[in-house]
């Protein structure tokens, strides 16, 4: 595979460029110090930070999008097939699959790690044919971080931060308002050499410049090595950290649907208005956080209490879905649930209150 170096400028004219012949998605500003995964129009904000970003005088960094890009391979609201009745009075169904042609640039590693984790479940099983017609038909152009987001940051912690499986492109910050551009798959390859960008003969010296940049420690680190970690949340049940946390909480589920390995669903059907023989089916993102989500039919709630739920959500990331597939932890460290719960209810501090219990167990 070949590699590229460019400036971020003109790999922003790139991207814009391709934002004209399809859809592309990338980071861009909706407020102060708040990004959106958006799509990319002609005149958009793009940017990417500083070789130097975080320092005083540079303070901009690129903070996670507040919606993570890879639910863009899943949106809130998707239609799963249209029905209709046919002259025998049977039901006939109409898949619908989105094969759309995407690029979602810009993505971060924890989001790439995340992507690769929803590939797994999506394939898992009866393979999910909605998300992966997307995922099948979406390019992605990644990019590193050699600063962390924000201040809830532990990307480093989940075995995230050095992640690049899946990206077709991955992006690589550079002195001079650079960026060395390394095509990881045949795709990537085509994307950039369509692109016309010089090739990069100093590959070597440029990652390690890149290394060298990056800071350290990264973020934040649980009190234990990650496997310990998910060893303890494994091991909690009964845990008065449980009711700790959630004493502030207020169900209202945000921690849920900002998530990037957070995919539950509900499914709804609607039939079409003055033809009640047609409709269609939508599914709509569900979060376990949520008082109604483990409700079953007669009204019977198997998960009345707080606690329990947000334990089924901890575990969900930390135990449960870890053990079934062997792929370490399903929290990618985003930090997004932290940064964006209103009373700072935060996974990482939960993880570590359980090692603490643990390791005080006689
Ligand atoms: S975002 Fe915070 S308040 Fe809302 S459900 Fe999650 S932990 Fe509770
Ligand atoms: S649990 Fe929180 S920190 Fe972990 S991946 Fe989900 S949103 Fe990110």
């Amino acid at each position: 595979m070949r590699e590229f170096l460019a400036t971020r400028t003109a790999v922003l004219d790139w991207l814009r460029t391709l934002g004209q012949q399809g859809d592309v998605f990338f980071p861009q500003p909706m407020g102060e110090n708040s990004f959106n995964f958006d799509k990319v129009r002609k005149n958009s904000l793009l940017a990417f930070e500083d070789f130097d970003a975080g320092s005083k005088d540079k303070p901009f960094r690129a903070s996670t999008c507040v919606q993570p890009p890879g639910k863009r391979l899943s949106p809130n609201n998707e239609q799963i097939f249209r029905f209709s009745k046919n002259g025998n009075g049977e039901y006939q169904l109409t898949p619908t699959l989105d094969e759309r042609e995407r690029i979602l640039a810009g993505v971060r590693p924890c989001d790439l790690k995340a992507i690769h984790l929803m590939d797994r479940v999506n394939s898992d099983g009866i393979p999910d044919a909605h998300y992966l017609s997307r995922r099948q038909n979406t390019a992605i152009i990644a990019h590193d971080c050699l600063q962390p987001c924000d201040e809830h940051c532990f990307c480093d912690a989940t075995d995230s931060l050095h992640w690049r499986q899946g990206a077709d492109v991955f992006l690589t910050p550079q002195p001079e308002a650079q960026l060395l551009m390394e095509a990881l798959t045949e795709c990537g390859e085509q994307l950039l050499s369509a692109a016309g960008f010089p090739p990069c003969d100093d590959i070597e010296k440029r990652r390690a410049l890149a290394e060298e940049k990056r800071a350290k420690p990264f973020g934040r680190h649980f009190d234990a090595p990650l496997q310990q970690v998910i060893d303890a949340v494994s091991n909690s049940w009964e845990s008065p950290v449980w009711d700790k946390h959630v004493e502030r909480c207020f169900a209202c589920g945000t921690c849920n649907l900002v998530c990037p390995t957070c995919y539950c669903f509900d499914l709804q059907d609607d039939f079409n208005i003055g033809d009640p023989d047609s409709g269609q089916r939508t599914r709509s993102w569900d979060g376990c956080m949520l008082e109604e989500f483990a409700v079953v039919a007669g009204g019977h709630n198997f998960r009345p209490q707080l606690a329990a739920r947000q334990r089924h959500r901890i575990k969900r990331k930390l135990a449960y879905l870890p053990a079934r597939f062997g792929d370490g932890s399903f929290c990618v460290g985003c930090g997004r649930c932290g940064h964006q719960c209103t009373v700072d209810i935060d996974i990482f501090d939960i993880a570590n209150d359980l090692l603490a219990a643990t390791e005080a167990k006689p």
